[in-house]
């Protein structure tokens, strides 16, 4: 009988092992996703091979060795180093223009080029680091970086607002304060 009760207390502290790191290795899994209709959920499901096809193009422009594989977010958008993975939401698939999700998903090739200083310690300097490789690799300015930053906002309102922004922006050459707002990690 005890060997058994060691044996349930044993599988029972594995499987809470596993499941937690597999959610320490998702940076925010939780987040609610905003109330999408049903043709915009539709929209972000065909958009999906293009978001596919532009990470593609857009980790070879960066140099990286392997394309990250891409997966859909309950909200905004992230890097995830441990799985190589970047994730968006159906909101940001559905509502955002091609130059500015190209954009968006730049950035987190960003932070894969830099995968596992990214998994170290996520800072506003990292960010910035990321949002440089972005505009390299799109050919974007600054001001269309600040116009996909505010769009992602509207895209998903209520979004947590990244304390971080007016930091990159200055660091982009911008006058931050016009675009404090939410903007994906
Ligand atoms: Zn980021």
């Amino acid at each position: 009988m005890r060997d058994i009760a060691d044996l349930v207390v044993i599988v029972w502290a594995s499987l809470f092992g596993v499941s937690w790191l597999w959610r320490v290795t998702d940076p925010d899994p939780t987040r609610g996703r905003v109330r999408l209709s049903q043709a915009e959920i539709s929209a972000s499901q065909e958009r999906e091979p293009w978001a596919r096809a532009q990470l593609a193009q857009l980790a070879t422009a960066a140099g990286l060795r392997s394309v990250p594989s891409f997966g859909v977010a309950n909200a905004g958008t992230y890097y995830i180093p441990l799985r190589h993975r970047i994730q968006v939401s159906r909101a940001y698939l559905a509502r955002l223009s091609d130059a500015e999700l190209r954009l968006i998903l730049a950035h987190e090739v960003g932070h894969a080029t830099r995968r596992w200083k990214a998994f170290a310690r996520r800072s506003p300097d990292e960010e910035v680091a990321a949002d440089r490789v972005a505009l390299r690799i799109t050919g974007s300015t600054p001001d269309q970086w600040r116009y996909a930053v505010e769009s992602t906002g509207r895209a998903e309102p209520g979004q947590i607002v990244g304390e971080d922004v007016v930091h990159r922006a200055s660091a982009l050459g911008l006058q931050g304060e016009s675009c404090r707002s939410s903007v994906p990690k």
